[in-house]
């Protein structure tokens, strides 16, 4: 259920709208701790994308050949899960990016569902942490009433991304078939702009949560590494945006991703730091909840569901 306007006056939306209303909204969730922080990733829902908007600028035969090793096929539709990180520590509640909300695809937004079942209230949340500005990350900002879902949070982005999104040239300049997401980032910043605290690269945003640059997917895109009492994770949003070919040939470029080249050496750095850090990773689209962690495997790597 989303609706609010502090949910038609509490209580009375008990019945407009249940969860059959999505039928696919089931709210998976995966629990860990690092040190004194309790991370639970929650389930979003899940996209649904032709196979070529991953797969149209890789080489083919190499793919082909992939792809059929892994039991895949070339063109069946892509339904990557979405997963949202909450994380409690000490007196902050942190999400890290916001679901897609209502307005986006019919097989995702069950985001508040999930908080709801956890036991956390939109009101709850003190912090919305995001890796960058797509649709899935950032829509789910604002409620039916265009106000702040998450209405007591700061705020909080990357810069580079902001500045971005924010820029009524990027509506102008995107590639045709992203100027949808383009306008919907821009609104909802607009909507919920002075709620905003921008950081640059390296900045710890919040007390054990560090900005790591992993620009390419998005033009400001950040990762998050998570630490406490001696322990870390890092929080890969779309950096490593599929469990497949972004792990066994990093270096193929990715069609969701804005800069394909740069996006491919970022991943491929970002693949080697995790692996020799062995650092547990939780990624938005990654299945598991997103949790695992990286192995180096054939020459490149794999993912390792936790
Ligand atoms: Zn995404």
């Amino acid at each position: 259920m989303r609706i609010t306007r502090r949910t038609l006056l509490s209580g009375a939306a008990a019945g407009i709208a249940t969860a059959a209303f999505r039928p696919h909204a089931a709210w998976a969730e995966t629990h860990f701790t690092l040190g004194g922080m309790e991370v639970t990733t929650l389930s979003d829902g899940y996209l649904t994308q032709p196979a070529d908007f991953m797969f149209a600028p890789m080489p083919q035969d190499e793919l082909a050949a992939y792809l059929a090793s892994q039991g895949m096929e070339r063109d069946a539709p892509l339904t990557p899960p979405c997963n949202v990180t909450l994380v409690r520590h000490e007196n902050r509640v942190i999400l890290f990016d916001a679901g897609s909300g209502t307005g986006f695809m019919d097989s995702v937004g069950a985001l508040p569902d999930a908080l709801a079942a956890l036991g956390v209230d939109p009101g709850d949340i003190t912090h919305v942490v995001f890796t960058h500005g797509h649709a899935d990350h950032l829509w789910g900002v604002i409620d039916d009433f265009d106000e702040p879902f998450f209405f007591n949070a700061a705020h909080l982005m990357g810069r580079v991304e902001f500045d971005y999104w924010n820029d009524p040239a990027t509506i102008d300049t995107i590639s045709e078939d992203r100027v949808p997401m383009a306008a919907g980032a821009k609104r909802r910043l607009d909507l919920v702009g002075e709620h905003f605290t921008l950081f640059e690269d390296g900045a710890e945003v919040l007390p054990g949560v560090i900005a790591q640059a992993t620009f390419g997917h998005s033009p400001g895109h950040m990762s998050f590494a998570l630490a406490d009492g001696g322990q870390a994770a890092m929080v890969v949003g779309d950096a490593i945006l599929n469990d497949h070919t972004a792990f066994a040939h990093p270096d193929w470029p990715i069609g969701a991703d804005s800069d394909l080249e740069a996006a491919a050496r970022m991943r491929a750095g970002l693949l080697d730091q995790l692996a020799a850090e062995a650092m547990p990773m939780i990624g938005f689209h990654l299945p598991n909840g997103g949790v695992g962690h990286v192995d180096r495997f054939e020459g490149a790597f794999r993912f390792v569901p936790a």
